[in-house]
Formats: C-alpha cells, sequence, structure tokens
C-alpha cells in the first residue's frame, strides 16, 4: 500500500511491479499533514522518518497489505557541489510488522526549484519561464520574502490567466509577489520522474540479495573517484560502486574500469 495525494502510484507502481509487488494507492492518509513542498506545514525528522510515518499511517488504513512504500522528497545543497540546488528523493518500503525496510535515493540537479520576487507582472512571467511554467505548476505568494511562512495565495497553476490573476491580487495585495515551483510531485512532471526512477532503484536493490545475510534490498550507490585520463588525480567522475547490505551493513566496493575525462579533474580543470 502507497500513502499519497500526489499521484505517486504512477511514479512508483510500475517500477515494483517486476518484483510480484502490487501497489494499492490510498488517499486517507493525510500525507500534506507529515510536511509539504509548500511552505504551509514544516517537515519534523529526517527524509526516512517522515517515509516510514507515511508507511505507518498507510499499512494501519490498509489492514490486507503486506508491505507499505512511500516517497520523500528534499530540496538543499548537493552533497559535493554546495552552491548547486538537488533534489533527494527517496523511496522506502517497509514489512508490515516494520522488522524488513529497504530504502533508495535518487540525487538529482535538474529539478526546477525556484522562488523569486517579482514587482511586476512581465517580471512574475519572467520567474514562470525560468520555473518551467506551465508545464511545472506554481505557486504565488503575498510580499517579498521567500522564507515566508504564511499560506500561498494560489497553488498549483498550470494556466496563464490564472497565473496573472494570482499575481495581480498579490500585487495589489502586497506591491510585490513571490513566484516559485509548487514543488509537490504531482505538481512538478521532473520531481515526479526522479521518484519513479527511485522506485526502479528500489526494485533493483530488492532484487539483490546479500552474499552474507542472504537478506534483499542490497542498494548499489556510485561513488567519485574514477583516476583522469591526463594525470591520474581521482576524479568527480564515478570511480566504484558501493553495494550496501541494510541488514548486516557488509559493503563491497566494485571498481570501475577506464579513466575518466579530464575535465572532471580537480588538478587538470579546477
Ligand atoms: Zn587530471
Ligand atoms: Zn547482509
Amino acid at each position: 500500500v502507497l500513502a499519497t495525494r500526489h499521484g505517486k502510484g504512477e511514479a512508483i507502481g510500475p517500477a515494483l511491479a517486476p518484483l510480484g509487488l502490487s501497489v494499492r494507492v490510498t488517499d486517507a492518509v493525510d500525507t500534506d499533514a507529515l510536511g509539504t513542498f509548500t511552505g504551509t506545514v514544516p517537515r519534523a525528522g529526517t527524509m526516512r522518518e517522515a517515509a516510514l510515518a507515511k508507511c505507518r499511517a498507510a499499512l494501519a488504513i490498509d489492514r490486507d497489505a503486506d508491505f507499505a512504500v512511500a516517497s520523500e522528497g528534499a530540496f538543499g545543497p548537493h552533497p559535493n557541489a554546495p552552491f548547486v540546488t538537488a533534489d533527494v528523493e527517496l523511496v522506502l518500503l517497509v514489512s508490515r510488522d516494520l522488522a524488513f525496510e529497504a530504502s533508495a535515493e535518487r540525487v538529482v540537479t535538474d529539478v526546477p526549484a525556484i522562488a523569486r520576487v517579482a514587482r511586476t507582472v512581465d517580471e512574475a512571467r519572467a520567474i514562470a519561464a525560468l520555473a518551467g511554467f506551465p508545464a511545472h505548476a506554481l505557486l504565488v505568494c503575498d510580499g517579498d520574502d521567500p522564507r515566508t511562512t504564511a499560506p500561498p495565495r494560489a497553488m498549483l497553476l498550470r494556466n496563464p490567466d490564472a497565473f496573472d490573476a494570482a499575481v495581480h491580487a498579490a500585487l495589489a495585495a502586497a506591491h510585490a509577489a513571490i513566484v516559485g515551483n509548487d514543488l509537490r510531485a504531482h505538481a512538478n512532471p521532473s520531481r515526479m520522474r526522479v521518484i519513479g526512477l527511485a522506485a526502479a532503484d528500489l526494485a533493483q536493490a530488492l532484487a539483490r540479495e546479500c552474499p552474507r545475510c542472504h537478506r534483499p534490498g542490497v542498494v548499489i550507490t556510485p561513488q567519485p573517484g574514477l583516476p583522469c585520463g591526463a594525470c591520474g588525480t581521482p576524479s568527480s567522475a564515478t570511480g566504484f560502486d558501493l553495494a550496501t547490505c541494510a541488514g548486516c551493513e557488509l559493503a563491497t566496493r566494485t571498481a570501475r574500469h577506464g579513466t575518466a575525462d579530464p575535465s572532471n579533474c580537480p588538478v587538470c580543470n579546477p
């Protein structure tokens, strides 16, 4: 069972189908109460804790489900590039007794996630274009503080006329409007795509059994460090794959062959 009000079943269901898991979606869990991307409800705890809370709630509602799956996303500085905003998407699967847990995570930098201040409708439209509107739905808030915690004036905006009307209203009320991406999964097709990729990673992890404890769910994480083709320095290109068992914490490294393009090298291309 999957708890979502944001259409994630379409991204997660097909990814888990090859394992013989059929995903039932419940909208009875108010996942927005567990933290949202619209600034209206602050999220408590880590991504794993938030996903686990959704799983527990879904298992309580769907008494026949053997497993629960939930996804959780966060935007913040990229772990290897602090000036780049990254989208981290976690997909977590737990058994009904919570004894078995497996998860996979994707980190990408190409999901539109901006929030900027506009003082005219033209400025607002320019921000909308940067945010990938209308394929990506937008939010409009009153005022000029992008960190505002006030509820947005309008959410899930996909229609240009409705967008203009919301901007006009915010400008009339506060002389400034904050225009940004509505980051909920159903509003942001780029995020939904990454959730699908993380779910596919989870399916692959579940298909791999740990050689030591025989538990399924071995996650493979690419790690940087492929030697530069020109000078041999460890580069930012993937150098080895780290396979980690969540059960016994066995970690094995498999080196990748070849050398990296010098453009990925901190010495040749600082
Ligand atoms: Zn080099
Ligand atoms: Zn193991």
